[in-house]
């Protein structure tokens, strides 16, 4: 269970004053459910991510992973950045390597080769992340975070910069993966389609504050709930 507790972050605003990006927000995930985080942009949902992430503190409220204060990061929870965030001194595989080697799993090599390949990288395994294209770097970055199998999977915008035919096969790809693997998936989108189809629970921030928390009806084929949602948050 992650538990976001009343949490508040502010930032220095343009003119030296402070403003809330998140203003009081509360919720609360059970273990497996898939949630996708929307809202504009600039509204703190990558601030969210890496409040959860560890990689920054609230200056009030709590975060608590199984009923432990988030303390940092650690290997339980895997990230996938915005702006992709790979080693560029590392080659593809060597940055899906990164985690496994870093927690000495023997199998590491094999399992950087699988997910290196399961994300359609294999020819590129020992480039450069500098000669990736902005899609290709997403991928790479989603096979990092998949491949220590981590409990609490952490995407913000993993498929913005895929093109349509590739969004769509990584979206059914951590679909499978989360219904094999058991683990909580928080993925943030723009996308509000996207969101619907996704995720068992979809939660909307509008300034600073979840104006929106609303399960899924899973019964539904996924299309039928897409078009209903869409027209449902576009009321809002
Ligand atoms: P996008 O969809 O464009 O990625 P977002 O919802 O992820 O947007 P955040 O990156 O969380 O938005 O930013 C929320 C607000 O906080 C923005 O106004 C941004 O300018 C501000 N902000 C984010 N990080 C910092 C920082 N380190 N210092 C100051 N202001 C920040
Ligand atoms: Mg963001």
């Amino acid at each position: 269970t992650l538990e976001v507790k009343r949490v508040f972050k502010t930032f220095e605003g343009l003119k030296s004053d402070r403003f809330y990006v998140l203003d009081d927000v509360d919720f609360k995930i059970s273990e497996n459910e898939f949630i996708c985080i929307i809202g504009k942009s600039g509204c703190g949902k990558s601030t969210l991510l890496n409040l959860i992430a560890g990689f920054t503190k609230p200056d009030n409220g709590e975060i608590l992973l199984d009923g432990k204060a988030i303390e940092g990061p650690s290997a339980e929870k895997g990230v996938v950045f915005q702006e992709h965030g790979l080693f560029p001194w590392r080659t593809v595989k060597q940055n899906v390597a990164f985690g496994l080697k870093l927690a000495k799993r023997k199998d590491a090599d094999q399992r950087a080769d699988y997910f290196v390949d399961l994300v359609g990288l294999t020819d590129y395994k020992d480039k450069y992340p500098s000669s990736l294209s902005g899609g290709m770097a997403q991928r790479v970055g989603i096979a990092r975070a998949l491949a220590t199998d981590p409990k609490l999977l952490l995407m913000d915008e993993p498929l913005g910069a895929l093109d349509a035919m590739t969004r769509e096969k990584m979206r059914v790809e951590i679909l499978d993966i989360w219904q094999k693997k058991k683990k909580t998936i928080i993925f943030v989108t723009h996308s509000v389609p996207e969101a619907v189809y996704l995720a068992d629970r979809v939660i909307l921030l509008k300034d600073g504050q979840v104006k929106l928390d609303q399960h899924i009806e899973l019964k539904r084929p996924r299309q039928v709930r897409t078009e209903a949602f869409q027209n449902y948050v576009h009321e809002l």
